[in-house]
């Protein structure tokens, strides 16, 4: 058996990241930024108001009440330059308007009263600075805003088109796609031949590519034939990134996926049985036909197929597509009830549940049944429990876990701001 961590840096070590591509702004959604992005311009462009009130001249309210005569009104989006406010003068002004020459701080509208058309009564001594937004307040004109390997998420967008940015650098996705392979698979409705069943992984397979944000292909069904398979895989190798197959890479008779991969990836493929449950079997090449494509030979088992994909698949995917932080949180809890297991040499990963409890320390309960075909308690599950070799922890043990999609950590009937 070869440890998990030296199987994922084998499969590491024959990735690389894709291309660089210039992308608009408005496509760069979820991508990796392939080099520093600087600010165009400042943000904000100008000095401008964080409050409606009045911009006027601190000194002149150095004892309040203090009486000024209105000289201009600045709405957000004006253009002041011909506005000065002199001793004694203030001007209305918008949240987001130019503060006009002359003026140092502004007094928020509810600490003002009207006095006649053309005047105003300020309440508040406020100082020098005070609700002005400075220009650059969040961003120089020439300022680093990201660095490369930071992935583009919403508030990104924002702030790269506040900052004058049109187009960036960014790795290119990967594209991958995926092959379920076996006799017993049928796909679609209609009633079970006998037999048969039901091919999960490949929906499975594909949601959670698209979840962590790579290209998803579907590929269909292989059947447990090398001649086909051969054919399948050299037709995926040459479409898509990387490619992803389900079953095939254990000791049954049938099992030939780890086979078709020793033939057509050379030197590349490995078969390994790796010291992890589940997913201990699997296989791995990179396709020469391709364009140095790796196809990993996921198990067959649907929790396998998942884990695997965790293991090795995910974070080579996210090395490829130019992530610097290939792997998911590990976070330390307690275990609130015993997780107990028998020693066989392996790491074991367990499907559980992270729920806050007292004091908002989380705790880590068994999702369900853990067979590598219950697939019901990693659906459950928002973390996987590492429990090494060994005969488990009891209740109130500090475990390792690690977090899955964080949806399921609020607790049921929550608010929707804690
Ligand atoms: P294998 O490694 O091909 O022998 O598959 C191991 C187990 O996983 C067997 O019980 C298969 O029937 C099951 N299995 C393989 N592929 C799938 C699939 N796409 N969906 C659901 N179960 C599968
Ligand atoms: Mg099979």
């Amino acid at each position: 058996m070869i440890s998990p961590d030296e199987a994922r840096s084998y499969v590491l070590s024959q990735c690389r990241p894709l291309g660089v591509v210039e992308v608009a702004v408005a496509d760069a959604l979820g991508m990796v930024l392939a080099a520093p992005v600087h600010a165009r311009e400042a943000v904000p462009p100008f000095v401008n108001s964080s409050m409606d009130g009045y911009a006027l001249r601190s000194q002149d309210v150095a004892t309040v009440p203090a009486r000024l005569r209105v000289v201009a009104e600045v709405m957000a989006g004006d253009d002041p330059s011909a506005v000065f406010v002199g001793p004694g003068e203030a001007a209305r002004v918008m949240t987001g308007g130019v503060i006009p020459q002359g003026a140092d701080a502004v007094c928020m509208v509810e600490r003002t009263r009207g006095d006649g058309a053309g005047w105003v009564v300020i309440e508040d001594a406020v100082r020098a600075g005070t609700s002005v937004r400075p220009a650059g307040d969040d961003l120089a004109a020439g300022e680093q805003v990201f660095d490369a390997g930071e992935q583009i998420g919403a508030a990104h967008l924002g702030v790269l088109v506040s900052a004058g940015a049109e187009r960036v650098l960014a790795y290119r996705t990967p594209r991958a796609g995926v092959i379920s392979t076996g006799d017993e698979l049928v796909s679609g409705p209609g009633p079970l031949p006998p037999g048969k069943i039901r091919d999960g992984n490949r929906p499975s397979l594909l949601a959670r590519l698209k979840a962590d944000g790579f290209g998803a292909v579907d590929l269909g069904q292989a059947p447990d034939e090398m001649g086909a398979l051969e054919a399948m895989l050299e037709r995926a190798a040459a479409d898509c990134d990387a490619v992803l197959t389900s079953g095939g890479v254990s000791v049954g008779d049938r099992d030939l996926v780890k086979i078709v991969l020793e033939k057509l990836g050379g030197t590349t493929a490995r078969w390994l049985q790796v010291a992890v449950k589940p997913a201990k079997p699997f296989a791995f090449a990179v396709l020469p036909l391709g364009r140095g494509v790796p196809v990993f030979g996921l198990p067959g088992n649907p929790v396998s197929a998942l884990v695997s994909y965790e293991l090795f698949a995910r974070p080579a995917l996210r090395l490829m597509a130019g992530h610097r932080n290939l792997g998911r949180p590990v976070l330390e809890v307690t275990a609130a009830e015993d997780l107990r297991r028998e020693p066989d040499g392996r790491l074991h990963l367990v499907r559980a549940v992270l729920s806050p409890g007292e004091g908002g320390h989380l705790e880590a309960r068994s999702s369900g049944r853990q067979g590598s075909h219950q697939l019901s308690a990693l659906a459950h599950a928002n973390a996987l429990v590492l429990l090494p070799d060994g005969t488990g922890v009891a209740s109130g043990a500090k475990v390792k876990a690690w977090l899955l999609d964080t949806g399921p950590l609020a607790p049921a009937g929550a608010g929707v701001i804690a």
